[in-house]
């Protein structure tokens, strides 16, 4: 698709950032130029209307979760689209009142990602944001392999969130999936990546 590959066109990668052995992706180079960034956004809208929501009617999406920090590139925007409300999931203590908390895997040990208590009512249809796909250890992606995330990154503990609130995670998408890693094998919903890399 033309548009997949204006985008994928885009994105760089940058060895040994932020640490020798990753081989970081960046996306602002997608940002950078006002139709390429266009494009990006009006393909997750379209995908979200026409495939997230499937053939129903009258089901509509109310929620568009994004993650600390590059899904907050992305999430308001689609969410403004789609006439949905955007929610926050950010690194715990960074959100002001009450808060629930869901822990993630990071390279060594956990950490906490939170969302205002208030965020989501139950029942309502949620779409989950962010860049890319990893897979909760921000280790060499080369030395990683499927099974050494246990408890899931940070798209998973963005679901659990939701969850919690009685929310339905109808899919995850993100610019880019590291496919190899296996990361929507943890996910309670379908994934959609723009781009998928080995
Ligand atoms: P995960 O929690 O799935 O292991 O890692 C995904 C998170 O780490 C995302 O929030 C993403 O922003 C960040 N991340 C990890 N590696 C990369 C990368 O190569 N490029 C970008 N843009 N983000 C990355």
């Amino acid at each position: 698709m033309a548009d997949v590959d204006l985008i994928k066109s885009r994105l760089t990668s940058h060895p040994d950032f932020p640490k020798k052995g990753i081989v970081f992706l960046d996306i602002f180079p997608i940002l950078r130029e006002p139709l390429v960034f266009e494009t990006l956004i009006t393909h997750l809208a379209q995908h979200i209307t026409s495939h997230t929501l499937g053939i129903s009617q009258t089901k509509k999406i109310d929620v568009i979760v994004a993650l600390d920090a590059r899904g907050f590139l992305l999430g308001p925007i689609v969410a403004l689209r789609l006439g949905a409300a955007f929610v926050p999931v950010r690194k715990a203590g960074k959100l002001p009142g009450q808060c629930i908390s869901a822990s993630y895997e990071k390279e060594y040990g956990t950490d906490s990602f939170e969302m205002q208590a208030d965020a989501i009512k139950p029942g309502q249809n949620v779409v989950v944001i962010d860049d890319l796909l990893a897979t909760g250890n921000l280790v060499p992606h080369e030395k990683l392999t499927a099974t050494d995330s246990s408890k899931g990154g940070s798209a998973h503990a963005a679901g659990e969130l939701v969850a919690k609130q009685g929310g339905k995670t109808l899919e995850y998408i993100f610019i880019i999936e590291l496919l190899f890693l296996k990361g929507s094998s943890k996910l309670d919903a379908p994934v959609y990546s723009v781009i998928q890399t080995d």
